[in-house]
């Protein structure tokens, strides 16, 4: 089955700038993005890679940086890699309506050593060590009672900080240095 289906189903190429290519261009390994999504509700994507697509959780609040601080993690469709550089204005009326912006973005390692990403996906508690410009450090997403919904925590290591929390004081794009406001310009 096309993991991309519900992907392409939701979209109308001819409208949307979202791209529909499948290749990751960092070769350094499996890699995650963070979408700041400005749509009808303000929300951050998270999206790591697994079996050739992107995994991809919805979070209100974004990630903390605070292993006491648990952040709603609502599933979504997978994506394609291509997805990982997109950024820009999704038109109103199209599905995921509103401004994207590349918040964080890198590689990450599996710290399950006995079993897979997929497997620990199926189990409902995935736990990778990020490698990003604004993240770093352990995470872990774990499945709730409810269906789609999923907890985001920082892991207790050296990586974890109470004070200092990016989704507030680091607002720009990685890729383009923008803010969402300067990407809406355009
Ligand atoms: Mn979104």
């Amino acid at each position: 089955m096309d993991k991309l289906g519900e992907y392409i189903k939701k979209r109308d190429f001819e409208k949307t700038p979202e791209p529909g290519d499948n290749k990751r261009n960092d070769t350094r390994g499996p890699i995650f993005v963070i979408q700041k999504h400005s749509a009808s509700n303000l929300h951050y994507d998270f999206r790591l890679e697994m079996n050739g697509v992107l995994k991809s959780w919805a979070i209100p609040k974004g990630p903390s940086l605070n292993p006491s601080e648990k952040r709603l993690a609502i599933e979504t469709e997978d994506h394609p890699l291509g997805y990982a550089n997109f950024e820009g204005t999704i038109p109103e009326k199209e599905y995921g309506g509103g401004t994207v912006l590349v918040w964080d973005k890198g590689v990450f390692k599996n710290l399950k050593d006995k079993m897979s990403l997929e497997e620990s996906y199926k189990k409902g508690q995935i736990e990778v060590w990020l490698e990003g410009e604004k993240l770093e450090g352990g995470y872990v997403l774990v499945k709730t009672g409810r269906e789609d919904h999923w907890l985001l925590i920082k892991m207790k290591d050296d990586k974890a900080d109470r004070r200092r929390n990016p989704v507030s004081t680091e607002p720009k794009s990685v890729i383009s240095g923008k803010t969402i406001k300067e990407l809406k310009k355009n």
